[in-house]
């Protein structure tokens, strides 16, 4: 008898931008309640999440590589070992797409939080994962989380996992950190801090002729909700007004500019449009391609 088979092949998923490739791969997903949203109406939440039919909130864990110009970078690490056994997938994933992380020579991070920067290092050997990358990211960032004040003022939860967490994952990587505060960070890649999730939480822009795609990081946690009701936030946004301030201005941007999205928590693999329906938006994935000349 033939088995059936019990588990997905590996999550990787290439867009064409110009003469860039971007690649999405996925680490994984994190199953969870709402709870943890803000300034929402929980009752309406769940509403949306069953009209959508998901009964509940599943959160994809994206990253993404960008190969350009003979060059290498990803974009976030993905969760390593720090959150759920259902996320951590990267390397396995990178391995499946034939990718050599030595080969990747930069990493650029959205922001210091477990599920996009505790994928750097294997802290069972405090070897770096990507070992030829420099690692690159809104100058904020450090700032935040290495000040030990701060620290001192968040609850126990958030000074192991936002905390500490960031700290030993970037600290391998001190001697080769490049802080920005906005421009081109890579060929044909531009930073657009969009601050407020986190003090430096910052989308990139990927631009190439006449092609372009905003990778924007933690933008949502829970799009079928927060593109209903834009203003909703999370629990760890270190800066709710903010954050919805952001997330309001970036959704205005692409809708605007007819803008192809990609995010590391849009549901695998990620790229997507967005549309203004009156005070709300809506998100419509992107039809799948086999052949990356066919878009
Ligand atoms: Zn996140």
């Amino acid at each position: 008898m033939t088995p059936q088979p019990t588990q997905q092949i590996p999550g990787v998923y290439h867009r064409k931008i110009g003469d860039i490739v971007v690649t999405a791969i996925s680490d994984g997903y994190l199953d969870g309640d709402l709870d943890v949203m803000r300034n929402v109406d929980l009752e309406k939440a769940h509403q949306v999440l069953r009209e959508a039919f998901r009964p509940a909130r599943r959160t994809s864990v994206n990253v993404f590589l960008i190969h350009s110009r003979g060059r290498m970078a990803i974009v976030d690490t993905g969760s390593g070992n720090y959150l759920l056994p259902t996320a951590g997938f990267v390397q396995r994933n990178l391995a499946a797409a034939g990718i050599d992380p030595n080969s990747i020579d930069t990493v650029l991070l959205t922001h210091m939080h477990p599920d996009h920067s505790a994928g750097l290092t294997d802290m069972s050997n405090g070897q770096r994962l990507f070992p030829n990358a420099e690692l690159v990211m809104h100058e904020n960032e450090p700032a935040h989380w290495f000040d030990d004040g701060g620290m001192t003022k968040a609850d126990e939860r958030s000074r192991k996992l936002y905390f500490l967490a960031g700290r030993e994952q970037v600290t391998p990587y001190r001697d080769r950190t490049r802080l920005f505060r906005q421009g081109e960070v890579f060929p044909g890649v531009t930073a657009v801090p969009s601050l407020g999730h986190t003090p430096g939480h910052t989308a990139y822009l990927v631009a190439s002729g006449n092609d372009q795609l905003m990778i924007w990081g933690d933008t949502v946690h829970v799009p079928e909700v927060q593109t209903a009701f834009p203003e909703a936030g999370m629990a760890f946004d270190t800066d709710l007004a903010a954050a919805a301030a952001s997330r309001k201005r970036m959704f205005d941007h692409v809708c605007a500019d007819r803008i192809l999205i990609a995010g590391m928590h849009l549901h695998f693999p990620a790229f997507s449009r967005l549309a203004r329906r009156g005070d709300a938006y809506a998100l419509f994935s992107e039809a799948w391609v086999h052949n990356l000349d066919a878009v």
